[in-house]
């Protein structure tokens, strides 16, 4: 396996609910490294513009306005097989279908409010942590 980096987001709905500690923990327990970090207040163009290849969904002026809902925080995770381990430790988008132990198992309250996000491949990674921490 290569060293990786991925993009985490905890969501607006984990924060709200005051979990980043433990969602940081788990992930240093499953030997992720973070080696970024930043809270942030995504705004329309910001959080639209990271979903822009959802633009045609019926569910993205939702997922725009859940995401914008609240600060959420952003980080860099590194690791061997980061960008599908990481993927393996979130579970699956609707947290009626994650397995048990997974994040959004056990903090996610609905498909739109999954309490985290993670990038999908190491060609969305590279660009999701350019877009929010630049090169
Ligand atoms: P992810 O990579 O597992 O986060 O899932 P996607 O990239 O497919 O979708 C991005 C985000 O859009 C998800 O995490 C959900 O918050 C939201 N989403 C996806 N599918 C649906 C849906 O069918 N309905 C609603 N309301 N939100 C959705
Ligand atoms: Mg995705």
């Amino acid at each position: 396996m290569a060293l990786e980096r991925t993009l985490s987001i905890i969501k607006p709905d984990a924060v709200a609910k005051n979990v980043i500690g433990e969602i940081y923990t788990r992930f240093e327990r499953a030997g992720f490294k973070i080696v970024e970090a930043k809270m942030v207040q995504l705004d329309d163009v910001l959080a639209g513009g990271f979903y822009a290849e959802h633009k045609e969904r019926p569910f993205y002026k939702d997922l725009v306005a859940f995401m914008t809902s609240g600060p959420v925080v952003v980080s860099v995770l590194e690791g061997e097989g980061a960008v599908l381990r990481h993927r393996e430790l979130m579970g699956a988008t609707n947290p009626k279908e994650a397995t048990a132990g997974t994040l959004r198992a056990d903090y996610a309250t609905s498909i739109d409010a999954n309490a985290v996000h993670g990038s999908d491949s190491v060609e969305s990674a590279t660009r999701e942590i350019a877009y929010f921490f630049g090169k």
